[in-house]
């Protein structure tokens, strides 16, 4: 297959672009385009052709459902059956980087589900998607556009290392502002009433959530091991997701400690590191990559899969990084670096 590749710039020849984009779409073609988040690789919600295509193209099991993107959130009712607490989220988060979970409706097909019941939805806050969406009389279901186990992707040329040849186009929008995929929460009820489980941490954080439905339950899967046998809520989790080639391992100690000891990792052999920025003058500059300050977990989400990618480019023979904390964003950051490490921590 030949893959397009356009490069947004002029508003005018954007326009043309994004029209021929939908066209693609609406044919049952697959377009991977930019959001604020990472890329997704698009291809018509409602469409059982086009979800398989998508899950051929990305090497992804047809058991892990996609997200579906809509141009307003009002839409979500067109596909689902959504609720009070979903237009309050909406309210609240959108457009922006939060998936809902909600029970489908007829015209969503069980290929964009993987078989269930529910289906996620999405209003991504991207000039490019946004646009596109409008011009779009469908719902697109798109998944992170990487090939499936490795990093999702925050620039084009990760979209093109990836997935060239196995789409009709990949529309060039530049760096994604965020950088780690949109939270996900289902909305679920018991006896007490309403709640919300979180099933992937993201930009949008528990305590914002919480500013909008007082119960949020985290997933098990969020921060620990699956048990062997045991079904996550989201299917997602099941697989082994964000993996470098090169074995990753998560530091957790005392900062002077854990610096001591990339020093001294540094000397003895051949390892690439995910520092911050307070640590770089006192570490040799060789397969060094900087994530950000160490408060600074906006730059360290912006700046993370990048990094693992460019990381697992080296010849180093492994990769350190800092585990990070379990609150505010870094609940998300921690998600994802610990499944990238196939949860190794070394306590220092
Ligand atoms: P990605 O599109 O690559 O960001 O992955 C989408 C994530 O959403 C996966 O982890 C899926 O398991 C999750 N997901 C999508 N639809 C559902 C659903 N109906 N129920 C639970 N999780 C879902
Ligand atoms: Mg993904």
């Amino acid at each position: 297959m030949q893959t397009k590749v356009i490069r947004i710039t002029d508003p005018i020849e954007t326009e043309a672009h994004l029209n021929e984009a939908a066209d693609i779409l609406r044919s049952g073609g697959l377009v991977v385009f930019p959001t604020e988040t990472v890329y997704g690789l698009g291809g018509n919600g409602l469409s059982q052709e086009a979800a398989e295509k998508i899950y051929a193209a990305k090497g992804r099991p047809s058991n892990n459902p996609l997200i579906i993107h809509v141009h307003d959130p009002a839409e979500a009712d067109k596909y689902a059956f959504a609720g009070d607490l979903y237009d309050r989220l909406a309210a609240a988060f959108m457009p922006g980087p939060l998936t809902v979970i909600l029970p489908k409706r007829d015209n969503i097909p069980y290929a964009t589900t993987g078989g269930l019941e529910t289906v996620a939805v999405r209003c991504p806050d991207h000039p490019v998607a946004h646009a596109l969406l409008a011009v779009c009389d469908f719902p697109v279901a798109a998944p992170s556009a990487n090939l499936s186990g490795s990093p999702s992707p925050t620039c084009a040329d990760h979209v093109i290392s990836d997935l060239t040849g196995r789409v009709d186009m990949i529309i060039d929008g530049g760096q994604c502002e965020i950088g780690l995929e949109s939270t996900i929460v289902k909305i679920d009820h018991d006896k007490e009433g309403e709640y919300l489980t979180l099933l992937r941490p993201g930009a949008i954080t528990c305590d914002a959530l919480t500013c909008v439905c007082e119960r949020v339950i985290i997933a098990n899967a969020v921060l620990e091991q699956l048990k062997e046998g045991e079904r996550p809520l989201s299917p997602g989790m099941m697989y082994k997701h964000y993996a470098p080639k090169i074995p990753l391992v998560l530091l957790d100690g005392d900062p002077a400690d854990v610096l001591a000891f990339l020093q001294k990792e540094q000397k003895d052999k051949s390892c690439a590191i995910l520092c911050y920025l307070e640590e770089m003058p006192q570490l040799k500059d060789e397969n060094l990559f900087l994530v950000g300050a160490r408060d600074d977990l906006v730059t360290q989400a912006h700046t993370l899969f990048s990094l693992l990618r460019e990381a697992d480019k080296t010849s180093a023979s492994i990769i350190y990084a800092h585990l990070p904390p379990r609150d505010g964003l870094g609940l998300a950051l921690y998600n994802r670096l610990i499944r990238a490490a196939a949860h190794t921590v070394k306590n220092i």
